[in-house]
């Protein structure tokens, strides 16, 4: 368990607490994402927090300790969440909106997180939408979203991948990302985009960091490095043992040209709504549509 002997936990307060929170499709980066910014030294990162009252006996927490909860980060923030609550921590869940009870574990929650880790910048890549839209509602927390954004054809690869149509994928995809950019536009949330994250990490972070309040950190770039206590996430990013940061570009061998040419085609109009940055100019050119 990690502390920072700078902060004072008995002073934690929910309004000083600051949420990033990671929404986008699967298979877009958000693991990535979350373990850039979580190598800051002033953030905590919760991963798919969401899963938290699901986790079965066999899930393990990304520290090595199985299962999770059993961890003694989580032990601490169990304990100080039950005491607040009053409602078993392996029990909750932190999705539902319909109990009335959303705004208090969430609060509860992150306020517990922050006590223990002694930060009180946390990352959250749960990605739901819905969740998101609850926790910018609820006082007392800052919610900083992240709306991420893949290539569609490397989405909706991974989407064949587990048995589902393309020209179905293409328009779920449309509908998801477009919901997303309704939902957060408001709030003046530019989009990030998976390819400009992974061609040059550094000039997405820097600009993203400011907005969180923090100044980068070189060392966020050794993001593979130091104990987690996260849930869930992409496997292969995990267990990645090389920091060296590159664009999933499978895609590219497995889709046919009319799958290519057809999802295109069916995503046009979200990617008009959110075009990419600086992969238009990437030296490869590989992001380029
Ligand atoms: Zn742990």
């Amino acid at each position: 368990m990690e502390r920072n002997p700078g902060v004072d936990r008995s002073r934690t307060e929910p309004e000083s607490i600051k949420v990033v929170y990671i929404t986008s499709l699967g298979h877009s980066g958000s693991t990535l994402m979350d373990m850039l910014i979580s190598s800051h030294s002033q953030v905590v990162s919760v991963g798919e927090a969401h899963q938290i009252g699901r986790a079965p006996e066999t899930t393990p927490c990304r520290c090595g300790v199985r299962p999770g909860l059993t961890c003694p980060f989580w032990r601490a923030v169990a304990e100080d969440f039950e005491k607040v609550t009053s409602v078993p921590f392996n029990q909750i869940d932190l999705e539902d909106t319909t109990t009335g009870h959303f705004e208090e574990y969430n609060v509860a929650f992150y306020t517990a997180v922050c006590r223990v880790s002694g930060n009180r910048i946390i990352v959250d890549s749960s990605k739901n939408l819905s969740r998101l839209v609850g926790l910018l509602q609820t006082p007392g927390l800052t919610v900083k979203p992240i709306h991420l954004i893949r290539d569609p054809r490397g989405v909706i690869w991974s989407s064949m991948r587990k048995g589902k149509n393309w020209v179905y994928a293409s328009l779920q995809y449309n509908v998801l990302v477009a919901r997303t950019h309704y939902a957060l536009r408001s709030h003046g949330i530019t989009p990030v985009h998976y390819e400009d994250l992974t061609s040059d990490p550094m000039a997405v972070l820097e600009p993203l960091m400011k907005k969180i309040g923090l100044d980068v950190e070189e060392t966020q770039l050794d993001w593979t490095s130091g104990p987690r206590h996260n849930f869930g996430g992409n496997e292969d990013t995990w267990n990645s043992e090389d920091r060296t940061i590159k664009p999933d570009i499978t895609w590219r061998s497995r889709l046919t040209r009319l799958q290519k040419a057809g999802i295109k085609l069916l995503t046009l109009p979200v990617r008009w709504l959110n075009p990419p940055v600086r992969s238009q100019n990437s030296s490869a050119g590989q992001n380029s549509w």
